[in-house]
């Protein structure tokens, strides 16, 4: 760790505010070395935005852009800015001393003056049998449709999507270009999703509701055969034939590595212990983006706050040196 170069500023995670930390300390002379994520099945650098068809709702974009495109340009004008990028995730850090010393998952130490975390959060899964050994086997469970919905496998078939909330419907609109039907499995009475989704999933000819329904089990051996239910009102178990189950229920925050060395929230998200403020209980890490905000989660307020954690990381160094 002796010959390891002390860093200004690193940034773990490469979704919106990743990025928009990276353009600003960039800008701000910090020399910026971004930690964008090695990738794994569930999640890739560029975060949750990458599996996102259109991006309707950024501001600038009065026709919406596609997830992945956004992602790039935001790549991109960070690299313009000589922002340095390892492809690579941070699995270690130290937050008792400072520089804060952090290991990657290809074995690299780094020594950091600051640090912004902007790991962003994964899919959630339902943890029923059967979901996870065919969603691993590729047997026609996933959390994702933008990413394996085109599949072949999937052209003209009954689809579950389960979840109410926004991805779901989102899940559900997208699968309706390709399945035969969509059925949207939901625990309650009533939708999560904002009412525009809500509105344009209803619209649908070919998406079906299940009402006050959780998956207890997901049927089939190499592939899904069929789904079975509870009905959360009456207790009745029934089964359904789908040929895909999409897994729309939520987000976990990807704070695993910072346990013990960081004041998290009950739920996992990072505890930001000042109003308006992106500092951390430690002092020079700060936190921006889905990893600390459990309350709105948009690609703008990401940015935002990736703004807010690099401005902060600069006065930081700037009142120390
Ligand atoms: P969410 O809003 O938290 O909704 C999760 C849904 O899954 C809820 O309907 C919840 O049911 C259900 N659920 C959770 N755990 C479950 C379980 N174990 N079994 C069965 N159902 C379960 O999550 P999200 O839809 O991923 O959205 C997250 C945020 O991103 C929101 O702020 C959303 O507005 C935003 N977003 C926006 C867009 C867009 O504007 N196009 C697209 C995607 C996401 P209950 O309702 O009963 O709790």
């Amino acid at each position: 760790m002796s010959d390891t170069p002390i860093e200004d500023l690193v940034i773990v995670g490469s979704g919106p505010a990743g990025w928009t930390a990276a353009i600003y300390g960039a800008r701000a002379n910090l020399n910026p070395l971004v930690y964008e994520g090695a990738g794994s099945r569930t999640m890739i650098p560029g975060g949750q935005l990458m599996f996102t068809t259109d991006v309707e709702n950024y501001p600038g974009f009065a026709e919406g852009i596609g997830g992945m495109d956004m992602m790039t340009e935001f790549k991109r004008q960070a690299l313009r800015f000589d922002a340095r990028v390892v492809t690579e995730d941070i699995v270690e850090a130290d937050f008792s001393r400072r520089p804060f010393p952090m290991r990657s998952s290809g074995g690299r130490e780094v020594l950091a003056k600051t640090v912004v975390l902007a790991t962003g959060a994964n899919a959630r899964w339902l943890g029923v049998p059967g979901e996870e050994r065919l969603a691993q086997s590729g047997g026609g469970v996933s959390a994702c449709a933008v990413c394996d919905g085109a599949l072949p496998f999937f052209r003209g078939q009954v689809i579950a999507v389960v979840g109410g909330g926004d991805s779901a419907m989102e899940e559900a609109l997208y699968m309706t270009k390709f399945a035969g039907r969509v059925l949207v499995i939901h625990r309650r009475d009533e939708l999560r999703a904002s009412r525009i989704m809500q509105e344009r999933a209803l619209a649908s000819e070919k998406i079906a509701f299940l009402w006050n329904r959780t998956v207890e089990e997901v049927l089939g051996d190499e592939v899904i055969a069929g789904l079975r239910l509870r009905d959360t009102v009456t207790g009745e178990i029934s089964e359904v034939a789908v040929g895909g189950m999409f897994v729309a229920i939520g987000h976990d925050p990807n704070t695993a590595f910072l346990r013990g060395q960081i004041d998290l929230k009950e739920n996992g998200y990072v505890r930001l212990p000042t109003p308006w403020r992106t500092e951390t209980n430690v002092p020079g890490v700060f936190a921006a983006g889905d990893v600390m905000d459990d309350y709105y989660r948009q690609a703008v307020s990401a940015a935002g706050t990736g703004c807010m954690a690099a401005l902060e990381a600069e006065r930081f160094l700037a009142a120390r040196e």
